[in-house]
């Protein structure tokens, strides 16, 4: 029977007590130690009954904390799941399934086709308001040049044509780098409105909870945006958290900047990750109402349009909720019994997650 909870914003949470690390033992002690019964704004919160395990928690800590004694706190959830960086796209997977979130990033997403078919439609309406780009990056530098320097292009097609499409975010959440890309950003009224597609195989309006999964994305998104235009994340936030001034151009990647036309001192990490910092911080006002739209996986057609506000004191709840996991300080939540439903879409269901396998319908 599932047990132990973590309460994120918005839900009450019930979780199975899987493998435990000693960090979010210690974290849940204190936790249970400073809440007592535990209630807090009205959500139920429940601790597991599983006994700490110190062989294990001494094996995790053995293998998680690497390098310097700070850098290791911070890395350890994300060099256990073999990542860089949070993506908005995991924070989003957070509020749909924490527990399916974590063991995508550990065993690999299904890349399914309405999965692929949704990533054609991107490319195709990409390719409506910027100018088509041809690069095919050789090494991660060349990558990360193609990343900046097609986002740069999306932000000046937006100051001369009022919209562009697929600009790369760069941030920080909890000193972990933070990515984002969003989807459009449109002129409106003279400020920039965000836009969000999602793709629809069924033609059908989407759930209330992908709507809820959706709409903190954008809420992410518009804080990452924040910090960009205002000035608290710049080039040199980058260039630190990149090491980016260490990067070089593979030979090739350079000829097909050339062949662009891109003049020779531009072909530099840093000199181009001015100009897009640069942009951002032009950028202007940003509009506090943003947009999620669904399209028909197959036509590309609308099926419906959403318009959300953004409430900052809402988003930083996300972000401390998220944290939690992150920071070590509680394991991945599964779905409340509520959401259960969810698990018969899960590729993980009785497999690798058995919460709610024996009482499935
Ligand atoms: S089976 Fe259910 S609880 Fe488990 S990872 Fe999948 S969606 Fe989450």
């Amino acid at each position: 029977m599932p047990h132990a909870s973590a309460n994120r914003p918005g839900s009450v949470f019930r979780s199975n007590a899987a493998s435990r690390s000693f960090s979010q033992v210690m974290a849940l002690s204190r936790f249970l130690v400073l809440m007592g019964n535990a209630t807090i704004t009205g959500k139920v919160i429940e601790a597991s009954n599983r006994p700490f395990n110190p062989e294990k928690a001494a094996r995790y800590n053995a293998k998680s904390f690497t390098g310097t004694k700070t850098m290791g706190v911070l890395l350890s959830v994300l060099s256990d799941l073999h990542k860089s960086g949070i993506k908005v796209s995991d924070i989003a997977a957070q509020y749909w399934c924490e527990r399916q979130m974590e063991l995508r990033a550990r065993h690999g997403a299904k890349i399914t086709n309405e999965i692929r078919k949704g990533a054609q439609i991107h490319g195709e309406l990409e390719d409506q308001v910027n100018v088509p780009m041809f690069l095919q990056p050789k090494s991660y530098p060349d990558y990360m040049y193609k990343q900046l320097y097609t986002s740069h292009a999306a932000l000046v097609s937006l100051r001369e044509n009022g919209k562009g499409r697929e600009i790369q975010m760069y941030g920080s959440i909890g000193g972990y780098r933070l990515v984002g890309r969003i989807d459009m950003l449109q002129m409106s009224g003279g400020k920039v409105v965000i836009w969000e597609d999602k793709t629809k195989a069924n033609g059908k309006p989407p759930s209330e909870a992908q709507l809820h999964t959706n709409r903190i994305q954008l809420l992410v998104y518009r804080r990452m945006l924040d910090d960009l235009v205002s000035g608290d994340y710049t080039e040199r936030n980058f260039t630190r958290a990149y090491s980016t001034e260490k990067m070089v151009l593979t030979a090739e990647f350079v000829r097909q900047l050339k062949a662009l036309g891109v003049p020779d001192p531009e072909m530099d990490i840093g000199r181009i990750a001015g100009r897009l910092f640069t942009e951002f911080r032009g950028l202007g006002s940003v509009s506090d109402s943003m947009r999620l739209r669904y399209l028909q996986q197959s036509t590309g057609n609308e099926i419906q349009i959403y318009s959300f506000d953004y409430n900052k004191e809402e988003t930083q709840g996300i972000v401390k909720y998220v944290l939690g996991y992150w920071n070590g300080e509680r394991e991945s939540n599964p779905v409340p019994e509520s959401e259960k439903w969810k698990c018969e879409w899960c590729e993980f269901f009785g497999d690798k997650c058995k919460v709610w396998w024996g009482q499935r319908g």
